[in-house]
C-alpha cells in the first residue's frame, strides 16, 4: 500500500488500550477489521434493520450489507487518494455496531426509556454504543473485554459523542477518542477532526444510504422512479443514461441511474478532497486532525447530496407505512426495557451478572438500565419481536 504523508500507518499507530505484540503477517488496521469480522455484533448485523426492518423482504439492505457497501465505497476512494484502505474499510464495517434493532426507531425509543427512567441518564447514543461494543461488550478474549482495537480504529467508530459522554471517556482515557468533543477552556483547543480514513468512512456512509435508500424505496413499491425526477441529482442521470440507452425502463433504468450517481459523488468526492488536502497540505495525520474537515463534496455536490436527504426524508423515512412499522417497533422497545427492569431475571444471567452501579460509557459493569440497554441494542430484529411476545404475548410486528 502506497501511502500519503497524511494517511494513517499503521507503524505509527497510537496503539491498543492493552498493548499486544504485533501480528507477523499483518498490520495492525488489518487485524482490527478481522477482530470485527469475527465479533459476534458484527453477525447481528444481518437482522438488523437499515430502513425497512428484516422481516418486510429479502433484497433490501440491512445493517450488514450496508456496512459492506459503506466499506467498498470507502475502500475504492481511499486507495485513489493513497489512504489506508485497511482502517477505511475496518471502521466502515464497525460504524453500526452498535445500532439497536428496527433502525432509528429502536435507538429513539431507547434513548427515551433511559431518559424517563433516569432524567440524569446518559442516554443511548449510537456511535458511542459501536464504540462501547469494541471496547467493553464483546466477550471473546481471555485477556480483556471487547476487542482491544487500534486508537485510529475506535477514533472513526466515535462519529459523534455528547460533551458529557466525551468527558466520562476523556476521564478515563485523557487525549484519547473523545478528546476531540470536549471543550476545556482556556487550554490549547483540542483537534475536532478524527483522521482522513475516519472521515471517509463517514462521507461513504452518506453516498452508500442516499443511494441504497433510493433503490429498496422503489422495490417496496414506497417510491416511484417518476417521484424521483424531482431529485436534480436522479433526473441528471436518468436523462444520461437514457440519451445513452433509450429503450432502458423499470430497474434496470434505476440501477444504471443509481450506478452513474454513484460514480459522480465518488469522483466529486475524490477531487474536492485532493484539492482540499492540497490546500491545507497537512504534514501528517496530528496536522488533518487539527484541520477542518478535508474529506468533502464540492459545494455543488454537496447541495445536491442534501436534497437528496430531504426527498428521502419527506418522502420515505415519514412515509406513512415506514411510520407505521417505526411505531410499533418503538412500542416493542419500550415494553422490552420496562419488562426487564422489572425483572431482571429474564435476562441471561450473564447480562445481570453484569449490575454494578458504575455508569461510565466505556465500563463493562454498569446500572441496571444501562445493562438492559446493553441487552435490547444488541439484540437483533426478530429475535426482539420474539421476546416481546414471550414477555406481553402480543405481536406486533412480522
Ligand atoms: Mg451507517
Amino acid at each position: 500500500m502506497n501511502l500519503a504523508a497524511y494517511a494513517c500507518d499503521p507503524a505509527l499507530s497510537r496503539g491498543r488500550r492493552i498493548p499486544e505484540p504485533v501480528a507477523p503477517t499483518r498490520s495492525d488496521f488489518q487485524r482490527d477489521r478481522d477482530r470485527i469480522v469475527h465479533s459476534t455484533a458484527f453477525r447481528r448485523l444481518v437482522y438488523k434493520t437499515q430502513v425497512f426492518l428484516n422481516h418486510e423482504g429479502d433484497l433490501f439492505r440491512t445493517r450488514l450489507t450496508h456496512s459492506l457497501e459503506v466499506a467498498q465505497l470507502g475502500r475504492s476512494i481511499a486507495r485513489t487518494l493513497q489512504l489506508n484502505e485497511d482502517l477505511v474499510e475496518a471502521i466502515a464495517l464497525a460504524h453500526d455496531l452498535g445500532h439497536t434493532p428496527f433502525g432509528h426507531a429502536g435507538q429513539d425509543a431507547l434513548n427515551a426509556c433511559l431518559k424517563s427512567h433516569n432524567p440524569d441518564s446518559a442516554g443511548f447514543e449510537h456511535n458511542l454504543q459501536s464504540l462501547r461494543v469494541v471496547d467493553s461488550l464483546e466477550e471473546r478474549y481471555p485477556d480483556y473485554d471487547g476487542l482491544n482495537l487500534t486508537f485510529e480504529t475506535r477514533e472513526g467508530i466515535l462519529k459523534h459523542c455528547s460533551k458529557r459522554n466525551a468527558r466520562h471517556i476523556e476521564a478515563r482515557e485523557p487525549g484519547g477518542v473523545a478528546r476531540r468533543f470536549v471543550d476545556q477552556p482556556g487550554h490549547e483547543p483540542a483537534w475536532r477532526q478524527p483522521s482522513l480514513e475516519a472521515q471517509l468512512a463517514n462521507l461513504a456512509d452518506e453516498i452508500a444510504y442516499n443511494a441504497h435508500d433510493m433503490d429498496d424505496g422503489v422495490r417496496s413499491g414506497l417510491l416511484s422512479l417518476e417521484q424521483l425526477e424531482d431529485v436534480p441529482l436522479f433526473s441528471r442521470y436518468r436523462r444520461e443514461t437514457l440519451a445513452v440507452y433509450p429503450a432502458l425502463k423499470d430497474r434496470r433504468l434505476l440501477f444504471e441511474t443509481i450506478r452513474r450517481m454513484l460514480s459522480a459523488q465518488v469522483y466529486d468526492v475524490i477531487d474536492a478532497t485532493r484539492l482540499a488536502i492540497a490546500q491545507a497540505a497537512p504534514a501528517g495525520v496530528q496536522a488533518v486532525r487539527q484541520h477542518a474537515a478535508l474529506v468533502c463534496f464540492s459545494d455543488e455536490m454537496a447541495l445536491q447530496s442534501t436534497s437528496l436527504k430531504r426527498f428521502l426524508l419527506q418522502n420515505l423515512y415519514r412515509h406513512p407505512q415506514v411510520v407505521q412499522t417505526t411505531q410499533a417497533a418503538r412500542q416493542v422497545v419500550r415494553d422490552l426495557f420496562e419488562a426487564y427492569m422489572a425483572d431482571p431475571a429474564q435476562m441471561p444471567q450473564a447480562h445481570s451478572d453484569r449490575f454494578d452501579g458504575g455508569d461510565s460509557p466505556l465500563a463493562t459493569g454498569a446500572k441496571p438500565e444501562r445493562v438492559v440497554a446493553d441487552y435490547i441494542a444488541g439484540m437483533t430484529d426478530r429475535f426482539a419481536v420474539r421476546e416481546h411476545e414471550r414477555l406481553t404475548g402480543q405481536r406486533l410486528l412480522g
